[in-house]
């Protein structure tokens, strides 16, 4: 399909936001909605772009471009992630953004989507610095954010600490304490369990799920996993756990392989004292590259956006891919993988473990009440299993690709609220 043409480009227009787009009209003619709606969902609702001094660790000053986009509030306040990464702009989070509210709505939470974020490399920066910078932003976004307005959460380089410096610096502001600003924060904040494991269990949890329609036993899958952070590293763990053979793994410092099954626990005991995979000689080193085109049975995609595209699409060599980073598939790659009979399980459902989790952190501030870890595992299971056999059902009956029926099954939910919402005034 041709990429929709933009009468003249708008400040958030960029590849991955034309690919967001792009899925977007793709879903239009299954979705069967009003062309008014569809118009209006093309546009995130707001952008704000704010500068962010800080003062470094020599005493120098350095300004930061920091964003923040939300998409929808369709259905309710916007929430996603912030994200410290060197290719943060305005047009990698309004993609990111419009993804959310599908990913929201798909999983049937009450929000709709943002994302936000600094652009810079969170490596080259102290934890000092990263206080600061975190403290910064916040406080530039402070009249655009709120427990009823637009929730962040951890992304690419944030974790349980950028989340804990928000928290508090949003508290201070308001002059009480207010956990539910945040998701993804210490337990001992009002954190919630699992919500740190809940990403990477989530997109296995899918997999299983998969696994089962497919007539596979996950225990007899070779798996690989292209990212080791958050998400990859919790999803190679519960793979092997499940008695999944895990033989190749990756992280910015290139991949390890070993045919007969990588030591996960030795991994992440490595990963633990060195800071990355670089200098893990126990097996095969390999690159980035390589370890996409590695034969295997599934491959999960846990690094970043834009991985596998028209360039190496067709040089994957794996049966069933899952979507654990947002966009890691071009829309040209998508087609190619179609057309090799490779089923891709999208970002918007197989990655939805971590906002769902999210929603349920929210939901434990809100009423001060918390809850156990394994009635949390439970209600995700039973949330990603709910997504997913629509998904395939709507897959099926349509005879479209799962990314296509889980775009269609979320912009129907939000467009069903929107008519009945109507355009304002
Ligand atoms: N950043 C994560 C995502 O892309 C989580 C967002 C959240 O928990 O709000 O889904």
């Amino acid at each position: 399909m041709e990429e929709p043409a933009l009468e003249q480009p708008l400040e958030w227009d960029s590849p991955l936001f034309r690919q967001a787009l792009t899925q977007l009209e793709q879903a239009l003619p299954a979705a069967e909605i009003e062309e008014s709606v569809a118009e209006r969902l093309r546009f995130p609702e707001r952008a704000l772009m704010v500068s962010v001094p800080i003062r470094l660790d020599d005493d120098s000053v350095r300004v930061f471009a920091g964003y923040r986009v939300q998409h929808s509030t369709v259905l309710g306040p916007t929430k996603g992630g912030v994200r410290y990464d060197s290719e943060v702009s305005l047009g990698e989070c309004a993609a990111l953004a419009m993804w959310m509210t599908w990913k929201c709505a798909l999983l049937r939470l009450p929000y709709g989507g943002a994302k936000g974020g600094v652009r810079c490399n969170a490596r080259e920066l102290s934890k000092a610095e990263l206080q600061r910078l975190t403290r910064r932003y916040t406080t530039e976004l402070i009249g655009a954010i709120g427990p009823d307005r637009d929730i962040p959460a951890p992304d690419m380089a944030t974790n349980e600490q950028t989340m804990a410096w928000m928290m508090d610096t949003y508290s201070m502001q308001t002059g009480y304490v207010v956990p539910e600003i945040v998701t993804g924060k210490p337990v001992a904040l009002g954190g919630s369990l699992f919500r740190h494991e809940a990403t990477g269990a989530g997109v296995v949890m899918v997999i299983e799920r998969a696994c089962e329609r497919l007539g596979w036993k996950l225990a007899e899958q070779r798996c690989v996993v292209q990212g080791f952070g958050n998400v990859g590293g919790i999803a190679a763990s519960e793979l092997h756990q499940k008695g999944a053979k895990v033989i190749a793994v990756s992280d910015i410092s290139g991949g390890v392989h070993d045919a007969a099954g990588l030591d996960i626990p030795a991994l992440h005991a490595y990963v633990e004292e060195n800071g990355s995979l670089e200098g893990y000689d126990r097996c095969e080193r390999i690159t980035n590259e390589e370890l996409l085109e590695l034969p295997c049975d599934i491959l999960v995609l846990a690094a970043r956006e834009d991985q596998v595209t028209a360039r190496n699409a067709h040089k994957v060599r794996a049966k069933l891919i899952a979507e654990g980073a947002n966009g890691p598939t071009s829309n040209e790659a998508d087609a190619i993988l179609g057309e090799g009979g490779i089923l891709v399980l999208p970002d918007i459902l197989t990655n939805a473990g971590g906002v769902t989790v999210s929603y349920f952190e929210w939901v434990q501030d809100l009423g001060r009440l918390f809850w156990t870890r394994d009635e949390i595992r439970a209600r995700l299971a039973e949330k990603l299993n709910d997504a997913f056999d629509r998904v395939w059902e709507l897959a099926a009956e349509k005879e479209i690709p799962l990314r296509n029926a889980a775009l269609v099954a979320a912009v129907r939910e939000v467009a069903g609220a929107l008519v009945a919402r109507g355009i304002f005034p």
